[in-house]
């Protein structure tokens, strides 16, 4: 397995009390294999993204359990300095906002030239044509042109194509995009998702695909992990869950994807708000918003039990909820 992530645990101390953020998160991902990580916001997707990466903010943020293995080796137990050399080279990251993750007094060229300067000890001249033969990888028209020109001068599409770009740039056999087509409009999602796919077949990565949208998903991932509170409520190969889901949260949330067969009928929302994360209720964390919830529900937490090969529910009455 190229990244297996093992009952992560991440807290942050606020003024409110502790947060669990992440509160037992496993999920893994292989090579050449994309897994959509789903939730609404706020139910640790980032989080657990920033602690794989090696990117968390600590303090405020802490991890207090788990393990991230990374070609079977724990990442959690590295220093600092070996870490770094793993970002970037091994594992890269794909954030929402373009602008703010490239530096805006470099040109295009300039920063992507950088990652084989630095890495791979090229020549000014060799990274600069190294880096103008990406943009063309990533199809930004006129890449010899703009490699002279600064991340405000493209438009959010073309801004998120450079980042890509980036991330890629290396070769790592492992890339998490966080949510990376959000900020853009319909149209030019499709197109980045679509890039992304095809890089990650031709480089045979491994792709974390966070996104709060499960319309994006079915046609990209092999797997779905579906996060709520802190945990995983639900994981399995895609084409099962759009079938049936096996967790009334993922249901809802699939009920909640705009569909063209269903014209004029009303798009159900899941009912109330996920819970804070300082004050997560006992039991099932979903319980409160939840059609299905009987009492054992408010008292017991439930495991994650196995519902077939590959496929895990954090539902007491997962059989009913596949049943419909
Ligand atoms: P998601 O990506 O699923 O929308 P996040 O992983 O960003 O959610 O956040 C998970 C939880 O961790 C949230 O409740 C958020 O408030 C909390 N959190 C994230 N970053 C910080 C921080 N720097 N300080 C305090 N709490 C944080
Ligand atoms: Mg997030």
């Amino acid at each position: 397995m190229l990244l297996e992530v093992r009952d992560l645990r991440v807290e942050f101390r606020t003024r409110d009390g502790v947060a669990k953020a992440v509160d037992g998160v496993d999920y893994a991902v292989d090579a050449g294999e994309t897994l959509a990580v789903l939730g609404e916001s706020g139910s640790g997707k980032s989080v657990t993204a920033q602690a794989v990466m090696g990117i968390l903010d600590t303090p405020p943020g802490r991890i207090t359990g788990g393990e991230v293995l990374f070609r079977g080796r724990n990442l959690l137990e590295l220093k600092e300095e070996e870490r770094r050399r793993i970002r970037g080279a091994e594992m890269a990251m794909i954030f929402q906002d373009a602008l703010s993750a490239l530096n805006p007094v470099l040109t295009v060229g300039d920063q992507l030239g950088e990652m084989f300067t630095v890495h791979r000890g090229m020549s000014r001249k060799d990274a600069r044509a190294r880096a103008v033969e990406l943009m063309d990888r990533v199809r930004i028209p006129a890449a010899r042109e703009r490699a002279g020109q600064y991340p405000h001068q493209f438009s959010g599409g073309m801004r998120q194509r450079i980042m890509i770009a980036m991330a890629i740039a290396l070769e790592p056999a492992l890339v998490i995009a966080d949510e990376p087509t959000t900020a853009l409009d319909v149209t030019v999602q499709a197109q980045v998702m679509d890039l992304l796919a095809e890089l990650r077949r031709e480089y045979r990565m491994g792709l974390v695909l966070i996104t709060h949208d499960l319309g994006v998903v079915a046609d990209v991932a092999d797997r779905i992990a579906v996060m709520y509170a802190g945990r995983i409520v639900e994981r399995a190969p895609v084409h099962d869950i759009y079938k049936a889901p096996a967790h009334p949260y993922t249901r809802g949330l699939l009920e909640s994807v705009p569909r063209l067969d269903r014209k004029g009928g009303e798009l159900y929302a899941i009912r109330g708000l996920p819970p804070n994360p300082v004050d997560v209720p006992p039991g099932c964390p979903f319980s409160p918003r939840c059609p299905m919830a009987r009492d054992v529900c408010r008292t017991d937490a439930p495991a994650l039990y196995e519902v077939s090969e590959g496929r895990r529910s954090a539902c007491h009455f997962w059989r009913e909820c596949l049943d419909g």
